[in-house]
């Protein structure tokens, strides 16, 4: 089958970048399917795990929002971060689950929903894609 270069960069570094026949990513449309020859698109991404298949291979990432972009069969994510499996540090991302969880459950009146809201979802993002 044939393949699309997938280049994920953050603030801190690209974090990959490799040839993959499928890119599975969360819009904030919904779900989108990239294969090879795509026509080009850009799209805002949630925050979510962006698959990338290969073969029988498929390899998660989590992604924090940030956009995607598709042009000349090349995929181009960039997001304020994005963790391979191996690189998650699944008990910090334990505790910041359990700080966001007090947060939204905490009457105090100061409490910024939204961001302990976002903060949530991405530590269940990472523990999605380290399967924990
Ligand atoms: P925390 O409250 O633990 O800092 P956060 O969701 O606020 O979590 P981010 O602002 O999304 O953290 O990320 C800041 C930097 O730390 C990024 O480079 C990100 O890749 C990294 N990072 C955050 N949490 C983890 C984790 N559990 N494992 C590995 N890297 C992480």
């Amino acid at each position: 089958m044939k393949t699309l270069t997938v280049s994920v960069v953050t603030p801190s570094g690209p974090v990959l970048e490799d040839e993959y026949e499928m890119v599975v990513a969360r819009a904030e449309s919904g779900e989108i399917g990239i294969l090879a020859n795509h026509i080009p698109l850009v799209a805002p991404l949630s925050i979510a795990a962006v698959r990338l298949v290969r073969g029988n291979e498929e390899m998660k990432l989590a992604v924090n929002g940030g956009v995607m972009e598709v042009s000349s069969n090349k995929v181009t994510i960039l997001a304020q971060s994005a963790e391979k499996p191996e690189d998650i540090d699944v008990e910090r991302a334990r505790r910041a689950k359990e700080r966001a969880e007090r947060r939204l459950q905490s009457n105090e009146e100061h409490i910024d929903r939204l961001r302990a809201e976002l903060a949530l979802q991405r530590a269940l993002n990472r523990l999605n894609v380290a399967n924990r």
